[in-house]
């Protein structure tokens, strides 16, 4: 069973919670609410919280023990109805469909909310009828857009709902989250410094090829300071698998993995510790490192200058012979 938590929300998105909260106080919950920001924010838990504080039934609101806030935080509160993409689109039947049943009168006469996940993927049929829909819904219905591009939106949609934007979650907040579900503390911050999201860390983390690019990164990073190993004889023995790779993200995190191992190299000659995101790795050769910080720059030039070749069709193969050649320290 799915349940609904609110201790990340609470953690990470306290400018939200207050917002709600006071709104909630002074009577001035607006009847629908577009709420935006990058994945993993969770924007979908703090509509559930709105729902909590409109249908809880103690005096401390939301209780979130209370029997309503019980079955939100279970997901099975009757007036509670969420709305997702199905194959990738809303549909204009799922609009219809909660159109039918918020236009019933509710038995009880509490709060009803609706939530549409991802409203970005609503066609404009589906969404001219959710508008109609939101000019006719009942003084007591609540509805929460969600998105993650918010230039997706509609402008109609956008203009008629409360914009609330969820802040980008720090990397350090990741790396302690991931850390503490018990990834490996380096891996913790490394995966933080690639993505804003825990979600998606462990995603790949199950998928299963991110660490073995974190692995290969390290293996070449520790072999380009000690100069063991040309980075392209490493990149064959321990990297083949990533030309058979036909999925572009991969090649960009392996990039975007190098460029924060020579970011941490810089750093380290900036000693600016604290930025270092491969804290192990950089120990292992710290005493080794002599090297002028604008030869690192240099160096990490051309690989931001790779990544963007990334974006075209390229010959992978040809595309990391190159690069990994022109790659020194
Ligand atoms: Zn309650």
């Amino acid at each position: 069973m799915i349940c609904v938590s609110f201790d990340f929300l609470l953690e990470t998105q306290g400018h939200v919670v207050k917002l709600l909260n006071n709104s909630f106080k002074k009577g001035r919950i607006v009847h629908t609410y577009l709420f935006e920001g990058a994945r993993g924010t969770a924007k979908l838990d703090a509509a559930y919280y709105l729902a909590a504080l409109l249908l809880c039934q103690s005096d401390e609101k939301p209780c979130l023990s209370c029997e309503e806030c019980s079955k939100i935080i279970n997901r099975n509160h009757p007036s509670v109805i969420l709305v997702s993409p199905e194959n990738n689109v809303i549909r204009k039947e799922q609009a219809d469909n909660l159109g039918k049943e918020f236009s019933l009168k509710s038995i009880d006469e509490k709060s009803r909310v609706f939530i549409i996940d991802e409203i970005d993927k609503a066609t404009s049929a589906t969404a001219n009828s959710l508008l109609k829909f939101l000019e006719e819904a009942g003084t007591d219905n609540y509805g929460v857009l969600i998105t993650e591009n918010l230039y997706n939106v509609l402008p109609t949609i956008r203009s008629r709902s409360q914009i609330v934007s969820f802040s980008q979650l720090r990397p350090q907040i990741i790396a302690d989250k991931l850390i503490s579900l018990g990834i490996e503390e380096e891996t913790s911050y490394v995966l933080a410094n690639i993505t804003n999201n825990v979600e998606e860390c462990l995603e790949m983390i199950n998928e299963g090829k991110i660490l073995d690019i974190i692995d290969l990164t390290k293996k070449m990073a520790y072999s380009l300071v000690k100069k063991e190993k040309s980075p392209l004889l490493i990149f064959y023995e321990d990297g083949k698998f990533l030309l058979s790779e036909s999925d572009k993200r991969y090649h960009n995190i392996f990039l975007d993995l190098m460029i924060a191992f020579f970011s941490s190299l810089l750093y380290l000659t900036l000693n600016q510790n604290e930025k270092i995101i491969f804290k192990n790795i950089i120990n292992k050769i710290a005493s080794d490192v002599d090297i002028p910080p604008q030869r690192i720059i240099g160096e990490l030039e051309k690989i931001l200058d790779y990544k963007q070749k990334l974006r075209y069709n390229i010959n992978i193969e040809l595309f990391y012979t190159q690069m990994l050649t022109a790659v020194e320290l």
